[in-house]
């Protein structure tokens, strides 16, 4: 059985209770658009091309097999299989046919995205997908370039688009300190939804260092050396301002 999947999917990840609902088998896709200071995942970034060409069955039919190693744990919590990475949108031949074959199988599956893709893209995943995870960092579109390498226009357009179509989405905002925590950008992202989208649940997950190792074993520089995790009040304090708007807010994956 084939259990190198790279360069298609860096890790796997079995009995997760942080990538959407219940106990899930998260896939790591490698690729990412984007170049996040905080990226906890830097082995994601090697490439960031959008690689549309099927990748071979073999692969596919191992990776549904991983999946369904756990099928147990899914039904009696609700949960299924995450597709994140990096992007999983930079890989759509391979991820269409996951998201396919997962469906087909009864198995509940959440498309986990930067929304940093083409729509023509993006649309099809998410209507494949029964969960969008889909982040929401930094409104501004300066602070958005500066902080990950891209404009936030494309995701800020994305997102109103998913809305218009009613796609099932879970907004998840990473708070972290000195890059998006400040009460400016949490006033522009809640003033985008209110009046973009009908979106109403956010997931608030704080900064964690643990990606600092693997920076230093791939010889990267991390420009999160020195940001400590928010403590429990800065994360409350973030928290409270979503609810005040009306949203309803959670800790947490
Ligand atoms: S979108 Fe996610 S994987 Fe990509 S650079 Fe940002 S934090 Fe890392």
């Amino acid at each position: 059985m084939m259990t190198d999947y790279s360069p298609h999917i860096f890790r796997i990840q079995r009995y997760s209770i942080h990538d959407g609902p219940g106990i899930r088998t998260t896939l790591f896709f490698q690729g990412c658009p984007l170049h996040c200071r905080w990226c906890h995942n830097p082995e994601s970034q090697a490439r960031d091309g959008n690689e549309t060409l099927m990748p071979a069955p073999g692969l596919i039919d191992s990776l549904i097999r991983e999946i369904e190693k756990d099928l147990i744990y899914y039904d009696g919590s609700g949960g299924g299989a995450t597709f994140s990475g990096g992007e999983p949108l930079c890989r759509p031949g391979l991820l269409m046919a996951l998201l396919a074959a997962c469906r087909e199988r009864e198995i509940h599956t959440c498309l986990d995205t930067s929304g940093h893709a083409p729509f023509r893209i993006l649309e099809p995943a998410a209507r494949a997908a029964d969960l969008v995870l889909y982040d929401i960092k930094i409104a501004d579109e300066e602070d958005h370039k500066r902080l990950t390498g891209r404009s936030s226009r494309l995701i800020l357009d994305n997102l109103k688009q998913l809305s218009e179509l009613n796609i099932p989405v879970r907004l998840r905002f990473p708070l972290v300190p000195s890059m998006t925590d400040s009460r400016e950008n949490i006033g522009r992202i809640i003033d985008f939804l209110l009046r973009n989208t009908g979106y109403r649940d956010i997931h608030i997950l704080p900064f964690h260092n643990t990606g600092e190792g693997k920076y230093r074993q791939l010889n990267m520089k991390n420009h999160a050396t020195g940001i400590n995790p928010p403590g429990p009040d800065a994360v409350e304090s973030a928290a409270r301002v979503f609810d005040r708007s009306g949203f309803n807010t959670t800790i947490g994956g």
